[in-house]
């Protein structure tokens, strides 16, 4: 057995939805070769279609989530 090591990249702020252009959070790797990128809104408009055609899923809409604590400034 040889695995095989996708290398799993982190989406950046440079990384772009295919389809509105916004910040992408979803990498979907297609079994049948290439891959796609997905804002948060998109992946989940399109998911139950792509699902059964990815391979990979690397979904960092968490990230949309995460609190900023930068504003808290009490001093
Ligand atoms: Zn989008």
């Amino acid at each position: 057995m040889t695995p095989t090591l996708t290398p799993t990249a982190p989406l950046t702020a440079l990384d772009r939805c295919d389809r509105c252009g916004a910040q992408a959070y979803v990498r979907v790797t297609l079994t049948a070769g290439g891959e796609l990128l997905f804002c948060g809104h998109h992946f989940r408009e399109h998911e139950a279609r792509l699902r059964p055609l990815a391979s990979d899923v690397l979904d960092e809409t968490g990230k949309l989530t995460d609190p900023a604590p930068l504003a808290e400034h009490e001093a």
